[in-house]
Protein backbone atom coordinates (compact mmCIF):
# COMPACT_ATOMS: atom_id res chain seq x y z
CA UNK A 1 0.00 0.00 0.00
CA UNK A 2 1.49 3.72 -0.79
CA UNK A 3 1.24 6.22 1.77
CA UNK A 4 0.85 9.64 2.53
CA UNK A 5 4.82 11.28 2.93
CA UNK A 6 5.07 14.90 3.50
CA UNK A 7 6.99 15.33 -0.03
CA UNK A 8 3.22 14.82 -0.86
CA UNK A 9 2.54 17.89 1.27
CA UNK A 10 2.31 20.99 -1.37
CA UNK A 11 0.00 18.77 -3.92
CA UNK A 12 -2.64 17.65 -1.24
CA UNK A 13 -2.62 21.23 -0.16
CA UNK A 14 -3.47 22.43 -3.34
CA UNK A 15 -6.10 19.69 -3.40
CA UNK A 16 -7.50 20.98 -0.18
CA UNK A 17 -7.17 24.25 -0.79
CA UNK A 18 -9.23 23.40 -3.92
CA UNK A 19 -11.60 21.56 -2.28
CA UNK A 20 -12.34 24.16 -0.18
CA UNK A 21 -12.90 26.80 -2.85
CA UNK A 22 -15.44 24.22 -4.19
CA UNK A 23 -17.31 24.32 -1.56
CA UNK A 24 -17.03 27.60 -0.22
CA UNK A 25 -18.82 28.77 -3.90
CA UNK A 26 -21.49 26.23 -3.23
CA UNK A 27 -22.34 27.02 0.10
CA UNK A 28 -22.63 30.62 -1.33
CA UNK A 29 -24.77 29.30 -4.29
CA UNK A 30 -27.05 27.37 -2.28
CA UNK A 31 -27.46 30.63 0.39
CA UNK A 32 -28.47 32.68 -2.90
CA UNK A 33 -31.03 29.68 -4.18
CA UNK A 34 -32.43 30.29 -0.69
CA UNK A 35 -33.09 33.55 -0.50
CA UNK A 36 -34.29 33.84 -4.17
CA UNK A 37 -36.78 31.30 -3.47
CA UNK A 38 -38.14 33.03 -0.49
CA UNK A 39 -38.55 36.05 -2.40
CA UNK A 40 -40.55 34.54 -5.06
CA UNK A 41 -42.77 33.13 -2.18
CA UNK A 42 -46.29 34.53 -0.94
CA UNK A 43 -46.48 36.78 -4.03
CA UNK A 44 -46.68 34.40 -6.78
CA UNK A 45 -49.78 32.51 -7.73
CA UNK A 46 -48.75 28.61 -7.75
CA UNK A 47 -50.41 25.36 -7.58
CA UNK A 48 -50.06 22.36 -5.42
CA UNK A 49 -47.58 20.85 -8.56
CA UNK A 50 -45.10 23.70 -8.39
CA UNK A 51 -45.55 24.04 -4.58
CA UNK A 52 -44.15 20.49 -3.50
CA UNK A 53 -41.46 21.10 -6.44
CA UNK A 54 -39.97 24.16 -4.65
CA UNK A 55 -40.18 22.42 -1.65
CA UNK A 56 -38.15 19.26 -2.63
CA UNK A 57 -35.63 21.66 -4.28
CA UNK A 58 -35.20 23.62 -0.94
CA UNK A 59 -35.00 20.32 1.28
CA UNK A 60 -32.29 18.69 -1.26
CA UNK A 61 -30.56 22.37 -1.23
CA UNK A 62 -30.69 22.00 2.68
CA UNK A 63 -29.15 18.65 3.07
CA UNK A 64 -26.73 19.49 -0.01
CA UNK A 65 -25.60 22.63 1.62
CA UNK A 66 -25.45 20.83 5.04
CA UNK A 67 -23.27 18.23 3.75
CA UNK A 68 -20.61 20.68 2.14
CA UNK A 69 -20.58 22.59 5.65
CA UNK A 70 -19.58 19.24 6.87
CA UNK A 71 -17.35 18.18 4.57
CA UNK A 72 -15.55 21.87 4.88
CA UNK A 73 -14.76 21.15 8.13
CA UNK A 74 -13.21 18.21 7.16
CA UNK A 75 -11.20 19.83 4.73
CA UNK A 76 -10.35 22.26 7.05
CA UNK A 77 -9.04 20.22 9.66
CA UNK A 78 -6.86 18.60 7.44
CA UNK A 79 -5.20 21.42 6.26
CA UNK A 80 -4.60 21.86 9.93
CA UNK A 81 -3.05 18.21 10.27
CA UNK A 82 -1.38 19.11 7.34
CA UNK A 83 0.31 22.37 8.84
CA UNK A 84 1.10 20.31 12.01
CA UNK A 85 2.19 17.11 9.86
CA UNK A 86 -0.13 14.85 11.25
CA UNK A 87 -1.93 14.27 8.08
CA UNK A 88 -2.05 11.17 6.31
CA UNK A 89 -2.68 9.03 9.49
CA UNK A 90 -6.15 7.88 10.49
CA UNK A 91 -7.52 9.81 13.56
CA UNK A 92 -8.57 6.80 15.05
CA UNK A 93 -5.91 4.60 14.95
CA UNK A 94 -3.44 6.46 13.57
CA UNK A 95 -2.38 4.15 10.93
CA UNK A 96 -1.35 5.34 7.23
CA UNK A 97 -4.32 5.78 5.35
CA UNK A 98 -4.04 4.76 1.50
CA UNK A 99 -2.75 6.91 -0.58
CA UNK A 100 -5.27 6.33 -3.03
CA UNK A 101 -8.27 7.31 -0.35
CA UNK A 102 -6.32 10.56 -0.02
CA UNK A 103 -6.06 11.38 -3.60
CA UNK A 104 -9.77 10.82 -4.39
CA UNK A 105 -10.72 12.18 -0.35
CA UNK A 106 -8.06 14.39 0.52
CA UNK A 107 -10.21 15.56 3.83
CA UNK A 108 -10.64 12.13 4.78
CA UNK A 109 -9.71 11.96 8.69
CA UNK A 110 -10.38 8.06 8.92
CA UNK A 111 -8.84 5.05 6.90
CA UNK A 112 -11.37 3.01 5.44
CA UNK A 113 -11.78 0.20 8.35
CA UNK A 114 -12.26 2.99 10.76
CA UNK A 115 -14.65 4.62 8.43
CA UNK A 116 -16.68 1.30 8.23
CA UNK A 117 -16.83 1.78 11.56
CA UNK A 118 -17.98 5.48 11.81
CA UNK A 119 -20.69 5.01 8.97
CA UNK A 120 -21.91 1.94 11.07
CA UNK A 121 -22.43 4.28 14.28
CA UNK A 122 -23.98 7.71 12.45
CA UNK A 123 -25.06 6.11 9.07
CA UNK A 124 -25.33 9.63 7.86
CA UNK A 125 -22.06 10.79 8.39
CA UNK A 126 -19.65 10.94 5.00
CA UNK A 127 -21.94 9.73 2.76
CA UNK A 128 -21.26 10.78 -0.68
ZN1 LIG B 1 -8.08 3.77 11.28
Amino acid sequence: METYDSSLAPRFSQLLAQREAELRALLHATGDFAEAAVEAGPHEVVDFKDVAMEQTRATVDEAMAEHAEQELEQVLAARRRLDDHSYGNCLDCGEAIDLRRLTSLPAAPFCTACQAIHEHERPLAMRR
